[in-house]
């Protein structure tokens, strides 16, 4: 048996796919996208569609499923959510132009890091596109946002991957076959691409990256080909995926930059997610420091404030002008509220720009644009912040935009260019022309059948349309004999002629093609406006970038003012000194917060922190951290004074959670964040270890929390805030000069416990341990087991060896009580000698020590 002919369209389909194996493709049928075969199996389990099939290739049935046009958009963001990447092939041809199916091609390639469609996108967070080339001298990062424009590079140590895509929040991750294993633990919630070898080919990226930026060598962004090698080439590749998937080279990647390892506090993955920045710890968006602190009124300063805050910078310089800018903006609060409302009328111009440079920008994004051109040049910089004053002066620069889009645009464009209605009357004659001839067709008409009246004197003539005869000239039977020689008939009725003359013939074409030739018209326009607005891609970015800042220092000036912040203090030394100091986010929670002070530095590296369970202990561990993060982004910071020191990166061992996914047990995940701060952290660092050895038996914990804290005191030197539960650590100062004990107090009243949050000189009096548990609920009679228990082990105990392993016992204890007066019995006995006495001797003596005993 032969096997069956495919016919035409599915050999079409076949080819297009062969091009796209790795992604769903979605092939426009009419009304419909259609998936066939594998594609129609994987989409209708993923998106819950139906599942069909539709004629046979050889021999099977073409498994298929589809999705209405016009719902496409919602489909796809649920596969990129999933993951997925997909292609959508649309009929580019006219439709019965030739013999063959219509002409298709795949004009969209849909994937997670490389969205643009604002369906598609959340307002407030970055998406990124993150490439990485590991090699046996050097490894790198390049990462593309193609909504912002930002294109950076930056040389990393392999074992820093993680922690750098935790830190850009990569979507999706490219990486060579060869490397695809050794990234693949380390994504982070992004997805991994697998692209070929020699995608990533040093050569090839080169030459695609010049060739983009129109360049001789890469020197002049701070990349070397030499010495960049592995930059270069992930550059390259990530270049070359954003032209496969975008069908372009997007005009507003128009630079990289290399970032170094010193620009910003490091934090690693472990840590930004302990610290709740931008996400809590059960993976919701509230409360974290980014929603308590994010006051912007557009989507774009939202998320310039979520990147400062997981890029606290060290550069002191910008940090002052960011805080001279939120100082000039809290002390002229008229002119702030005003620079607010222009903001507040700002749309997302960073998206529309990026819509721009790609070609898909709708008629209602150039109406936003042109109205927040417009009301952020009536921005003026309040005076006193040269930073105010640059920020500022790149509005006027796109005021000529925003006129240009005044006179281009109708006041209210149609949602799309399709229905026309886009352009502008007045913009351009041609289309005005065409406009009018549809608008003013009436017009004509009736002046037309006026002046023929006029002409031949005929009463019953009329001018009129119907579709499928166009427009004619009618006439009576009686009056058609005098019809004028230039009438030429067109149709005869039972009781009328109709007629058409040369000019009605004209006016006739001319009308049916004025709405096709406006709207092609339209069309033409809307893309000269699209290329001149691609012209002026700089200025926009840069207007788009300095209302995004803007909006963020306004932010911070609002909090400062509300919540009392104040400005921190930098300092070229090691030191974290805060009075009054609250946790930014927990203040908003609770009643009544108690600020407490920090002094770390000079004599003190090291504070060893006890208390009661839910004393305050890991609050103020993060407030510290959270106020160094919060200064090093420009803004002010929850407390009365605060001093901080050169800060260059920030640890953190908090809470206990099992990596499932990596195969580690709580205990695992706990040495191995220990492992890695004791490895990494530097004299320089902020190190919060709160209860490090909790997850094994307290000897073990002990031994380990002990080694911990005599490590980072004698080799790393951090500046570190240590919690435990251990009491024997208490003994860590007299041993250690340079650590500190201090404890959060609490009151026992009435065997419950009240707790104070405030933190005192000393280590903590008791644990309060039952005194939680019965706050937690724990049942009456556990409860007073618990204390029965508690008494017998404190009754038992002796001094235990890991306190005499911190604190040898002294050999003259003077403050011990003296001992005991021996009993009379014992000196009686002690008296006596056996081998001396008679039996009858020694039954007296036996009488006589029992009457002593009394
Ligand atoms: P610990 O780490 O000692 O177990 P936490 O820091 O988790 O305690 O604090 C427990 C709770 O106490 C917090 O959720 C918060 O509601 C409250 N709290 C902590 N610190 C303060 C403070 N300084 N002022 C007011 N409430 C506080």
């Amino acid at each position: 048996m032969s096997p069956s002919p495919v016919s035409p369209m599915m050999q079409q389909y076949l080819d297009i796919k062969a091009a796209h194996q790795d992604k769903l493709l979605f092939y426009r049928m009419g009304d419909f996208y259609e998936l066939f075969f594998d594609d129609a199996e994987e989409a209708a389990k993923l998106l819950d569609i139906t599942l069909t099939a539709r004629g046979k290739l050889h021999g099977e049935p073409v498994k298929m499923a589809g999705v209405p046009f016009h719902a496409l958009e919602p489909y796809l963001a649920k596969l990129v959510k999933l993951g997925k990447s997909a292609a959508i092939c649309e009929q580019t041809g006219t439709v019965g132009a030739g013999k063959g199916p219509v002409e298709r091609k795949v004009t969209r390639i849909v994937t997670p890091g490389t969205l643009t469609d604002s369906a598609l996108l959340e307002d407030k967070e970055t998406n990124r596109t993150a490439a990485v080339c590991l090699g046996k001298k050097q490894s790198a990062l390049a990462w593309v946002s193609l909504q912002s424009g930002e294109f950076k590079a930056k040389i990393i140590a392999p074992d820093a991957l993680a922690d750098e895509l935790a830190r850009l929040g990569a979507a999706e991750v490219l990486a060579a076959e060869r490397d695809a294993a050794a990234v693949a633990p380390h994504l982070g919630g992004g997805h991994l691409t697998r692209l070929n070898d020699w995608q990533f080919a040093p050569e090839t990226a080169f030459k695609l990256l010049t060739a983009h930026f129109d360049c001789q060598d890469l020197r002049g962004f701070g990349l070397d080909a030499n010495e960049h090698g592995a930059a270069v080439a992930a550059a390259g590749a990530l270049l070359n995926y954003v032209r496969l998937t975008q069908s372009q080279l997007p005009a507003h990647l128009d630079g990289i930059a290399l970032e170094t390892s010193d620009e910003y506090i490091g934090m690693d993955a472990a840590t930004r997610r302990n610290l709740e920045i931008t996400a809590t710890l059960d993976g919701k968006k509230a409360p974290t420091l980014l929603s308590v602190l994010d006051r912007c009124a557009t989507h774009m300063g939202s998320r310039l404030l979520a990147q400062w805050l997981h890029h606290p910078l060290r550069c002191r310089e910008k940090l002052r002008a960011r805080q001279e800018a939120v100082s000039v903006l809290l002390h002229q609060p008229e002119a702030a509220a005003a620079v607010r409302q222009s903001l507040k009328h700002t749309a997302d111009i960073e998206r529309i720009t990026a819509r721009i440079a790609l070609g898909s920008a709708r008629p209602r994004d150039l109406s936003a644009l042109r109205e927040s051109l417009f009301a952020l040049s009536q921005i003026a910089a309040p005076a006193g912040s040269s930073l105010l004053a640059v920020l500022c002066g790149c509005f006027p620069r796109t005021l000529p935009v925003a006129e240009h889009l005044h006179g281009a645009l109708l006041p209210e464009p149609a949602a799309l260019l399709r229905d026309g209605g886009v352009m502008n009357d007045g913009h351009d004659a041609e289309l005005d022309r065409l406009r009018d001839l549809q608008n003013n067709g009436d017009a004509f008409l009736a002046e037309l059948a006026q002046r023929e009246r006029e002409r031949t004197g005929l009463s019953t003539l009329k001018v009129e349309y119907n579709r499928v005869h166009g427009f004619y000239i009618e006439l009576s039977k009686a009056q058609s004999a005098a019809a004028p020689a230039d009438y030429r008939r067109r149709q005869t009725l039972k009781n009328t002629e109709r007629y058409i003359t040369p000019e009605l013939k004209q006016f006739e074409e001319q009308f049916l093609s004025a709405q096709d030739g406006a709207l092609a018209r339209e069309k033409q326009l809307y893309a000269e406006l699209l290329a001149y607005l691609h012209r002026r891609l700089p200025e926009l970015q840069q207007t788009a970038r300095a209302a995004a800042a803007l909006d963020v220092l306004c932010a911070f000036a609002l909090q400062a003012r509300e919540h009392g912040y104040t400005a921190p203090e930098f300092a070229d030394y090691p030191v974290l000194a805060m009075q009054n100091a609250r946790h930014p986010v927990v203040e908003r929670q609770v009643a009544r917060f108690t600020p407490n002070d920090v002094q770390l530095g000079g004599k003190h590296r090291l504070m060893l922190l006890t208390g009661p369970n839910m004393g305050g202990k890991s609050t103020y561990m993060r407030q510290a951290a959270h106020i160094v993060i919060m200064a090093h982004t420009g803004s002010f910071v929850p407390a009365q004074t605060a001093q901080i020191g050169n800060i260059d990166r920030i640890f953190t061992r908090i809470g206990a959670s099992d990596d499932l996914a990596g195969n580690r047990s709580t205990f695992m995940v706990e040495m191995s964040e220990t492992a890695y701060i004791l490895n990494h952290a530097t004299a320089q660092s902020l190190v919060l270890m709160d209860e490090v050895g909790r997850g094994t038996s307290t000897f073990d914990g002990l031994a380990i929390a002990r080694a911990a804290a005599e490590h980072l005191l004698q080799k790393n030197q951090s500046l570190c805030l240590f919690s435990t539960h251990y009491f024997e650590l208490t003994a860590l100062p007299q041993h250690f000069p340079n650590a500190v004990n201090m404890h959060l107090s609490a009151l026992e009243q009435a065997a419950d416990i009240v707790f104070l949050h405030r933190v005192e000189a000393g280590p903590a009096a008791k644990s309060y341990g039952i005194a939680v548990a019965k706050r937690a609920g724990l049942p009456a009679r556990a409860l007073s087991g618990a204390q029965k228990y508690l008494k017998q082990l404190e009754a038992q105990a002796q001094p235990s060896p890991q306190h005499e392993l911190f604190a040898p016992i002294p050999e003259q204890d003077d403050t011990a009580p003296a001992a005991p007066a021996p009993h009379p019995v014992v000196d009686e006995l002690a008296a006596l000698n056996p081998d001396e006495l008679s039996p009858r001797q020694a039954l007296d003596a036996l009488y006589r020590l029992r009457r002593l005993l009394g």
